[in-house]
């Protein structure tokens, strides 16, 4: 084992936050980031003058620490932006959360009469037991808005049948804050308390997530971090339930570095499979049936300035295989270059053994270009050129029985007492940056000898969206 230095695996929030909070205290790390960027799904891509995201991110916290620290490393270059997200279904947009007269307007008096009934149908004959995603959906707002509103941007997320996703995730993101609640109080029906509005304003680094984090790991440079780009980690090494050190492969060699602690925001599955010597079968298949979704963003450009006022737009409509639409120039008018240009993120979901994933950029590229004509936001003249950015394993997958398979792994790895596990994929949880941040935060601190738990933050993200009453 190393005298005393703490690696950390991957640089996203998560990672950046254990080394700047570690050289905060003059600790310093190794951060070890197999991509050429720094900032993992908060990273910005630039291409000729634009900007992207990997998908839109809000920062959006009710963690004051978190704001804090936000605040603090971008100062006047994080900025306030208004929020506007609409649903596009059959050619009409919804508002969210929905306004009576809207809802009436977009689904019409036969689409909505249908979805009261169903309603009460499901309200008296509910499915017994309530095991899926669908069923959880379907018992609270019926079938006939669940086929609407959830069905097809949910399957196409993530790939499977809601039949086979779990209840638990529908009762984890949903919860009091869901679109079903809002068309039902919309309509004149449904119970409970009132629903809840959303915030209307978010921040925004005025060049995209990627500034904050991009910021961070300077300031952590100049003060003991070490950052190593293009080094992905292949194995990590463990005696007598100590890790000792990892091994990694950049530019073709493999160099092993020891440690003294050791931060994993590699996904879950990935660093049980690399520890050696090799976990118990049990544990390794628990490993190897998890799984995560990836994510293709074909990002549009155009010489014309945006013409719709959302942020994204989530789409419903089957005909169109794109799920959501990025409009970056209403997050920050600096994504695009200035004098009446703008670009637009389609996101499409896969995994990587799809047909999809596979797809050369020029094919994907003409994906998005046939979404578009459908959509018909832009005049075809307007088009200039496309990228596209593929982020592997951008989702874990909530599926029936994952809590079976996470608990094998946590109890395994539960014996490393210098192995702590943080952030989304590091602890295979569906999380907002500022929880991957607080697990960052809290590791660091148990680390230096506090008793508390990386995997205690609550990571809620529909709820964290509610403004506080
Ligand atoms: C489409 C989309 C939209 C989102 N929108 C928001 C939003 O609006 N607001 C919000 O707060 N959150 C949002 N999130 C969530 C947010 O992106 C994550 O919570 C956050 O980025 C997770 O940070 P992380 O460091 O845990 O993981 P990641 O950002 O995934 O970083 C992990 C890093 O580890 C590296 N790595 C992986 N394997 C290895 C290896 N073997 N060796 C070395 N390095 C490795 C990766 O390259 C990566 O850089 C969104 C997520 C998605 C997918």
């Amino acid at each position: 084992m190393a005298d005393f230095l703490p690696v950390v695996i991957g640089g996203g929030p998560a990672g950046i936050t254990v080394a700047h909070a570690l050289s905060e205290k003059q600790v310093p790390s190794v951060v070890l980031e197999k991509d050429k960027q720094i900032g993992g799904l908060c990273k910005t891509v630039q291409y000729n003058g634009f900007r992207c995201d990997i998908g839109g991110h809000r920062f959006f916290t009710k963690n004051k620490q978190i704001q804090n620290i936000w605040e603090n490393i971008l100062d006047g270059e994080f900025m306030t932006r208004p929020r506007l997200s609409r649903i596009y279904y059959q050619g009409k947009f919804f508002n969210y959360p929905l306004r009576a007269g809207n809802a009436l307007a977009g689904l019409g008096l036969v689409n909505s009469s249908r979805v009261i009934f169903s309603y009460l149908k499901s309200q008296l004959f509910p499915v017994n037991p309530e095991i899926s995603f669908e069923d959880w959906v379907s018992n609270r707002f019926g079938q006939k808005l669940y086929n609407i509103f959830f069905k097809t941007y949910t399957e196409k997320v993530w790939g499977i049948s809601c039949k086979e996703l779990s209840a638990d995730w529908a009762a984890q993101r949903i919860r009091n804050l869901s679109l079903g609640r809002a068309v039902l109080h919309a309509l004149g029906v449904g119970k409970g308390a009132k629903v809840a509005s959303l915030i209307e304003r978010f921040h925004y680094p005025r060049l995209g997530p990627g500034q904050m984090f991009e910021t961070m790991v300077e300031r952590a440079a100049r003060h003991g971090a070490e950052i190593r780009m293009n080094h992905n980690t292949v194995e990590v090494q463990h005696v007598k339930n100590q890790v000792t050190g990892v091994k990694v492969q950049t530019q073709g060699n493999g160099i092993s570095i020891p440690c003294s602690h050791c931060f994993s925001s590699m996904p879950l599955n990935e660093l049980v499979l690399k520890m050696q010597p090799l976990a118990p079968d049990a544990v390794l298949d628990a490993a190897r049936a998890l799984r995560y979704r990836s994510l293709i963003t074909v990002n549009l450009l155009f010489k014309k300035t945006t013409p719709l006022p959302d942020n994204w737009i989530y789409i419903h409509s089957p005909e169109v295989q794109a799920g959501r639409l990025q409009f970056y120039a209403n997050w920050s008018p600096y994504m695009v270059p200035s004098g009446g240009f703008s670009s637009v993120g389609f996101e499409y979901f896969c995994f990587e053994d799809d047909s999809l994933w596979n797809l050369s950029d020029g094919e994907l590229i003409k994906i998005a270009l046939q979404d578009l004509a459908c959509l018909g936001f832009y005049h075809e003249q307007d088009y200039l050129d496309g990228f596209v950015v593929r982020y592997s394993k951008a989702y874990p997958m909530y599926e029936n029985n994952y809590m079976e398979h996470l608990k094998v792994i946590r109890d395994w790895l539960s014996r490393f007492g210098n192995l702590y596990c943080i952030g989304r994929y590091g602890q295979f949880r569906y999380n907002n940056m500022d929880h991957s941040m607080m697990t960052g935060l809290l590791a660091v601190r148990r680390m230096l000898g506090e008793e508390v738990d990386p995997w205690s933050v609550n990571a809620e993200g529909e709820y964290l969206e509610e403004k506080a009453t």
